[in-house]
C-alpha cells in the first residue's frame, strides 16, 4: 500500500515537472522567435517593463496644500497638522539667518507639498522676488531662500487720464501696482497730486509676471512716456553690464542719457495741500501783519511723515519758539533745506548725521508758532532763500561715457517697441 501511493505521487510530481518545463519552453520560444506576433496581440511592450524602471520617488501619492497666510496664522498654525513642534521649532531655529517665521504675514501665499501624509516641502513667499523653501529630508531640513518663478510677458500698455493716473491705470485694466511704479519714475518731474490734469497720457512698456496663468503683479518697467500739460516725458532703463554686481547703478534716463532723478524732491511730503506759497508780502495770522513769507506751508495731518528733498547732513536739530521742533540740512552745491514745525523727529536725527534723499526725518505738527498743523519747507542758496516751487533742481549724473553706446542702442530699440505698439515677444 506505501509503495503504490508514493509510485503514484512520484508520477504525479513527474508530470507537474513535465508540464511546467514545457510551459517554460514554449514561452521562451514563443517570445524569442515571433516578437511580432506579440505585438500583432497588441501587447504593449512598456507596461511588461516600466513599472521596475520607474523613479521610486514619483510612485506614491503627492498631495499640494495651497493657501494664503490669514490673519490669525502663524508658522505653527500652518505647520503643526503635518510636523510634530520639535520639529517646527527646529526649522525656526534653522531659517532665522535667512528668514524668522515670526516675520510671516498676512496675505502671503504658501504651498505645503505632502508624500503620503508626510510633509516633503513646505514654501513661503517672503515677497513678490523671494521664496522660503524648507525641504524636509527624514526628519532633517534643508532651508533655502529661492527666487519665484514666473512667467515674464512684455506689454504695452497705454492709457489717457480722466482724473487721476490710478483709475487711468484701472481702465487700462490694469492694477494699482503699475501706477506706483510709473508714479515712482517720473516722480522728479511731475507732482502726481498736483501736477495731473484730464487728457494726461501715458504709454508704457512692462514686464507683466504671472502665476499658474493669473497676472501676478510686474516685473521691471522698461520705458514709459507721460504726457504732463502737454510736455511729453520720456524715461528708459538702464541697465549697465555691471550692474548685476552694484544694482544701485541702474535707473531710468532721458533719450539723451540723462537722468530723470533729480537733486531734490518735488516736495517733502505727498499727499498735503500748500497752504501758504512763498512770497515776499504775506499777512502773518499770529503777527497780525505783512511779513515776507520765504517757504511752503503744507498743510497735512498732524504725524505725516516728512522726508529730506535732497542727500545731505544735519545742521541744526532742535527747537526755538518760532520754528517749532526744526531740522536744517546743508546739501551740495551750497543748498540748504529747513523743516519746521515738526510733532517730533524721525529716530536718530541729530546734527552731523547723514541723511539720503527721501529719508523719513520727521513728523507734522504744529510746535512753535502755528495754527495748524503744517509743514513750514525752506529753502535756501548760497545763504538767499530759493522758492522750491519755481525752482528747478539739478539733475542727478548723466549714463556714464563708457556705457553711452550700449544706452543709445538699447533706446532706439525700446522706442521702436513704442512706438510699433509690438512687444518684445512679437518682435523675436
Ligand atoms: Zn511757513
Amino acid at each position: 500500500m506505501e509503495t503504490t501511493c508514493q509510485k503514484k505521487a512520484m508520477i504525479e510530481q513527474f508530470l507537474f515537472i513535465k508540464k511546467l518545463i514545457s510551459i517554460v519552453i514554449f514561452t521562451a520560444i514563443f517570445f524569442t522567435l515571433w516578437p511580432d506576433t506579440i505585438f500583432a496581440l497588441n501587447f504593449d511592450h512598456k507596461t511588461l517593463i516600466t513599472p521596475q524602471l520607474i523613479d521610486p520617488v514619483i510612485q506614491p501619492e503627492i498631495q499640494i496644500v495651497k493657501g494664503v497666510v490669514k490673519r490669525s496664522d502663524t508658522a505653527t498654525s500652518l505647520l503643526k497638522k503635518y510636523l510634530p513642534l520639535k520639529s517646527i521649532y527646529e526649522i525656526d531655529r534653522q531659517s532665522r539667518e535667512i528668514f524668522s517665521l515670526t516675520r510671516i504675514r498676512q496675505g502671503q501665499p504658501y504651498r505645503l507639498i505632502l508624500q503620503e501624509d508626510t510633509l516633503i516641502r513646505f514654501e513661503y513667499e517672503i515677497d513678490r522676488e523671494d521664496k522660503l523653501v524648507v525641504h524636509n529630508k527624514n526628519g532633517t531640513f534643508l532651508i533655502n531662500q529661492e527666487p519665484i518663478k514666473y512667467d515674464v510677458e512684455l506689454d504695452i500698455i497705454t492709457s489717457t487720464i480722466s482724473y487721476s493716473l490710478f483709475e487711468a491705470v484701472k481702465k487700462a485694466g490694469e492694477k494699482n501696482e503699475l501706477a506706483l511704479k510709473l508714479s515712482d519714475i517720473f516722480a522728479w518731474d511731475i507732482d502726481f497730486i498736483r501736477d495731473i490734469q484730464s487728457g494726461d497720457q501715458f504709454k508704457v512698456l512692462v514686464e507683466k509676471r504671472y502665476k499658474d496663468g493669473k497676472l501676478a503683479g510686474y516685473g521691471k518697467i522698461l520705458a514709459a512716456f507721460f504726457t504732463n500739460k502737454g510736455t511729453l516725458f520720456k524715461a528708459f532703463l538702464h541697465q549697465p553690464e555691471s550692474y548685476q554686481d552694484a544694482p544701485g547703478t541702474s535707473g531710468y534716463y532721458d533719450e539723451n542719457g540723462k537722468s530723470l532723478q533729480k537733486a531734490f524732491l518735488k516736495a517733502p511730503l505727498t499727499f498735503s495741500r500748500i497752504s501758504s506759497k512763498f512770497t515776499k508780502k504775506r499777512f502773518h495770522p499770529i503777527f497780525k501783519e505783512n511779513r515776507p513769507h520765504h517757504g511752503i506751508d503744507y498743510a497735512a495731518p498732524r504725524g505725516t511723515p516728512i522726508k529730506t528733498v535732497g542727500d545731505g547732513t544735519i545742521l541744526q536739530a532742535g527747537y526755538n519758539k518760532g520754528r517749532g521742533n526744526y531740522i536744517t540740512i546743508r546739501h551740495y552745491n551750497g543748498y540748504i533745506t529747513s523743516y519746521y514745525h515738526m510733532c517730533r523727529f524721525a529716530k536718530g536725527m541729530k546734527k552731523n548725521r547723514q541723511v539720503l534723499q527721501g529719508d523719513l526725518i520727521g513728523y507734522v505738527g504744529m510746535t512753535g508758532y502755528a495754527t495748524g498743523p503744517h509743514l513750514c519747507f525752506r529753502m535756501k542758496k548760497n545763504g538767499r532763500p530759493v522758492n522750491p516751487l519755481k525752482y528747478k533742481a539739478p539733475s542727478a549724473k548723466p549714463v556714464k561715457s563708457e556705457e553711452m553706446e550700449q544706452f543709445i542702442a538699447n533706446t532706439i530699440q525700446l522706442s521702436k517697441r513704442m512706438l510699433t505698439k509690438q512687444t518684445l515677444a512679437s518682435l523675436k
